[in-house]
């Protein structure tokens, strides 16, 4: 049955062309929150104090919340809609532990080097989390792979680096890939023995209850309209309450909309990214497509990443091309003519489509190896972390984490992350278009006709 059809017949809102392209659905379209829906939080109805607000609750805003709450700071948490609504409960779930490039880092007085420390000594942060705070959100540290058909030189550099920061990187070859992935379309690949995947709409949920049981205030359904200074402090008001407090923390990834520090507006580079989930296939199919249950992503492309859940839905995220965002069955045809390829068993197999969507995300450069986060200090007292690009799964957590201890001790320079004044960036519509309407549908071609 076509997407369009299906949604209707669950009752669903068919949505408008434009809020695929938005990235805005509501954010029950998304495949992840399907089984537990999460706690409501009701919206602020008083005025109230606090010591920070932290405006947003995706997966940095959570993480400061929660390590603010920690070291026994009063935060208090204000989201336009429910945790978890943004770009964090509609992304991929892969956990990747690597980073995709060193070159922004040289920008860094010392020349990166406190961040690269913090980010592989903090890698396992969501792990952590999860076990410290008993978060159940269908995390596995199964690990990725990253497969190619033939021999990359870059990958085995790549290889080579992170091994000596550490990590545990295996060289596959076709033999070791036939086994754990089930195909034999691959002939090489690096097994990363880290990362593996997450449930991000739980995660980041379960980290806004453990921030809520540390002592945090959370109040959903409340956007912020304005933010005025006061004195020292900061009021923070929503359309029926207000919070002041001596620091303002802003999380709100885009900020897209927003009014109150619309510079923040323009410090990035949009994109947009689309996910979808199957039906729950059963075990036996699923015993011969990735029998390892790791997080499968392909070289050079990377089109068709997989995450198998513990629904034993395949997960899978692509970039749709620009004006095209609705076209859920075409992207699900991409997927089904990669999974027919890979793995034959599913030729024969009723594998249809049970969610799709849109998300945005937020990226500071237009070259994707340098998409950093970053830590803008807006005013005195505010500053906005956000620009996670498509590494927010963990980054936003460990970046969160920073800036919350680095403003418990009152240290902000403690932060890993530079301390910048926002700047508008040339031409926001630039690294949209170049992927969207070339890069993605070259890459496309290229596979379609197998020259990868
Ligand atoms: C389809 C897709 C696939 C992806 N795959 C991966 C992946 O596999 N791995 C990975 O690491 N990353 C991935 N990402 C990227 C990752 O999801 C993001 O980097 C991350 O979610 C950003 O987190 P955030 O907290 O900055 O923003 P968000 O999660 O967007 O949170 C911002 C929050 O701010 C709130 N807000 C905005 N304005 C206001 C206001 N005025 N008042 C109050 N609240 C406000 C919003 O409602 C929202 O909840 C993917 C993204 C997408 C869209």
């Amino acid at each position: 049955m076509a997407w369009k059809k299906y949604v209707e017949s669950q009752g669903a809102q068919a949505l408008s062309a434009a809020s695929y392209e938005a990235g805005a659905m509501p954010i029950n379209y998304s495949g992840w929150p399907l089984e537990q829906p999460a706690t409501q939080y009701a919206p602020l109805t008083d005025d109230i104090t606090a010591d920070v607000v932290v405006i947003g609750a995706g997966l940095a805003g959570s993480s400061v919340a929660l390590h603010l709450a920690e070291r026994g700071i009063k935060v208090v948490v204000l989201e336009a809609q429910q945790p978890s609504a943004g770009a964090s409960g509609r992304n991929a779930g892969h956990i990747q532990p690597y980073l995709a490039s060193f070159e922004p880092l040289q920008a860094h007085k010392d020349g990166g080097r406190k961040f690269t420390d913090y980010f592989t000594g903090n890698r396992n942060i969501i792990f952590d989390l999860c076990s410290k705070h008993g978060i159940s959100a269908d995390v596995y540290d199964n690990g990725l792979i990253e497969a190619a058909k033939k021999p990359h030189a870059e990958l085995e550099q790549k290889a080579k680096l992170w091994q000596s920061h550490g990590y545990a990187i295996d060289i596959l070859g076709a033999d070791s890939l036939k086994h754990m992935l089930g195909t034999d379309v691959y002939n090489y690949g690096l097994h990363w023995r880290e990362g593996g995947q997450v449930n991000p709409y739980l995660f980041t949920n379960g980290m806004v209850n453990t921030a809520l049981t540390l002592g945090a205030q959370v109040y959903g359904d409340s956007r912020v309209l304005a933010c005025d200074k006061v004195g020292t402090h900061w009021r923070v008001r929503t359309a029926t309450g207000s919070v002041t407090a001596a620091q303002v923390v802003i999380c709100t990834n885009g900020h897209s909309g927003n009014k109150f520090f619309p510079e923040l507006q323009h410090t990035q580079y949009p994109l947009l990214a689309c996910g979808l989930a199957t039906r729950p296939l059963p075990d036996d199919l699923l015993a011969s497509i990735n029998p390892a249950r790791v997080v499968l992503s392909q070289h050079p492309a990377g089109l068709y990443p997989l995450v198998i859940d513990n629904r034993n839905r395949l997960i899978t995220a692509t970039i749709p091309s620009m004006g095209r965002a609705q076209q859920a069955d075409q992207y699900f045809a991409y997927f089904l003519r990669y999974l027919h390829r890979t793995f034959p068993v599913t030729r024969h197999a009723n594998i249809s489509m049970e969610s799709y969507w849109t998300g945005m995300t937020a990226n500071s450069s237009h070259h994707y190896d340098k998409c950093y986060p970053k830590l803008y200090q807006v005013a005195n007292g505010v500053h906005a972390l956000m620009n996670f690009g498509s590494w927010g799964n963990l980054l936003g957590p460990m970046m969160g984490m920073s800036l919350a201890h680095a403003l418990a001790d009152g240290r902000l320079d403690d932060c890993v992350l530079p301390i910048e004044k926002p700047q508008a960036v040339r031409f926001p519509g630039l690294f949209q278009t170049k992927i969207r309407r070339t890069l993605i549908p070259i890459a496309r071609l290229a596979d379609r006709f197998d020259l990868t």
